[in-house]
């Protein structure tokens, strides 16, 4: 028994009251995107409603008031993560586009014997950017191994870091088998030989409150829709030195200090990365988000998904020939499974028809599946939100595509 509210938490997400298929909905797809409270709901409709406009450039009342939402919201997500100064948060479109800021700012840092290492568990966001850069610069990518628990190999990646190394990136916890990894660790080491470290903090975020400056993080990516935020927005944190030396991604209104046609000068931090009109409900909105999930408390919300998953994963283990990925000792709400050799597809469909939502595939990871030798797994991750009693339904459900489909 725990002291942890649930139902009363549950009275916050309207979507939660809803059916799918006759069914009442069981939504167990946390680590694609999170549900949205009703308090986070009214702060996109009260902006709609009563102060939508431009930032940064009006003089009249509503942008400057949508202006200091926005800004106030950076200081939110800020404070949250611990970082120095508010101009090291940028406001992205979400971790893929945090990525691609960084690591097209290293095309003109990188020369052709330079090495980046990245781990075996990233999702594809976390490796496609960097292939690319080394497609742009003939630097050459170096991969951390895992064991079959699904933990990095962390005195391989010793072994792989050298003077040569600029780069190293890795997930703080992995989407498709909910590993938490060690990035004080793998920052500190790469630290040694002068590589800066990217930590993509996407399925870390929902769960975890980082603190990038006790990690020394170089830079650390996060994406709204996974911590009770709308989707299209996130954040870039990176220390101010590495923001400054970096180029900017997009250039356009908003970023520049002074435009004529023979040379631009680009604006200060953080506008330098934030060309164009943003997402400025959803900057405003990730920020209330937060809120949320701070009045809860991320020790009470960790320790509440960690009875829900060691209650899952025992029930789950109990039928013949489930086998799960992802047996790390530390790990989130995440569980990635097959049965036999029945297709996570097929599973996934009867569970949806039984008002179940889980993910099925290879969850954006495709060499974690490669490395399993499997086509993909049926994904249920878990949220704060989520109960016992719907773990009972999920595994009911399991039972039952089982039987429908050995
Ligand atoms: N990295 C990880 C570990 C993720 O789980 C995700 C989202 N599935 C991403 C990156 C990409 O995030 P987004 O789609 O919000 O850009």
């Amino acid at each position: 028994v725990t002291a942890f509210d649930v139902l009363k938490i549950r009275e916050d997400f309207p979507i939660l009251k809803r059916e799918v298929n006759g069914k009442p909905l069981v939504y167990l797809d946390n680590a694609a995107t999170s549900q949205t409270p009703k308090q986070v709901i009214d702060v996109i409709v009260d902006y709609y409603s009563n102060y939508n406009a431009n930032i940064h450039r009006g003089v009249h009342a509503l942008s400057q008031e949508a202006t200091d939402k926005y800004e106030q919201s950076r200081i939110k997500i800020q404070k949250h993560f611990n970082a120095a100064k508010s101009h090291e948060i940028i406001f992205t479109s979400g971790t893929t586009h945090s990525i691609n800021i960084v690591a097209n700012g290293f095309s003109s840092l990188l020369k052709k014997e330079d090495e980046i290492i990245v781990s075996a568990m990233e999702h594809h966001s976390n490796i496609v950017p960097w292939q690319m850069l080394c497609e742009r610069t003939g630097a050459k990518l170096k991969v951390i191994p895992m064991s079959l628990d699904g933990e990095l190999l962390i005195d391989e990646y010793y072994k792989l870091l050298s003077d040569k190394t600029k780069l190293v990136f890795c997930n703080h916890v992995s989407n498709a088998l909910g590993t938490i990894n060690p990035v004080k660790e793998i920052i500190a080491n790469a630290h040694k030989f002068g590589a800066a470290v990217l930590i993509d903090g996407a399925q870390a975020a929902p769960h975890i409150k980082a603190d990038v400056q006790a990690l020394d993080a170089d830079f650390y990516t996060v994406s709204a829709h996974k911590i009770c935020g709308p989707t299209g927005v996130g954040i870039l944190y990176g220390k101010e030195a590495w923001l400054n030396k970096l180029p900017p991604y997009q250039g356009g209104g908003e970023m520049i200090a002074q435009v004529t046609f023979d040379k631009t000068t680009y604006a200060d931090l953080p506008h330098k990365f934030e060309a164009g009109t943003p997402n400025i409900c959803g900057g405003i909105a990730m920020g209330a988000g937060l809120d949320y999930m701070n009045t809860i408390g991320f020790d009470a919300i960790a320790a509440y998904e960690l009875e829900l998953l060691e209650y899952a994963t025992k029930k789950l283990l109990a039928i013949e020939g489930l086998k799960i990925y992802g047996t790390a000792k530390n790990k989130t709400a995440v569980i990635s499974f097959n049965v036999g050799a029945i297709h996570p597809y097929d599973i996934g469909s009867i569970l949806d028809k039984l008002g179940v939502a889980v993910r099925t595939g290879h969850h954006c990871a495709q060499p974690i599946m490669d490395f399993f030798k499997i086509p993909g797994t049926v994904r249920a991750s878990f949220s704060f939100y989520n109960t016992m009693e719907e773990v009972d339904v999920l595994v009911e459900a399991v039972k039952k595509a089982k039987s429908m489909l050995s």
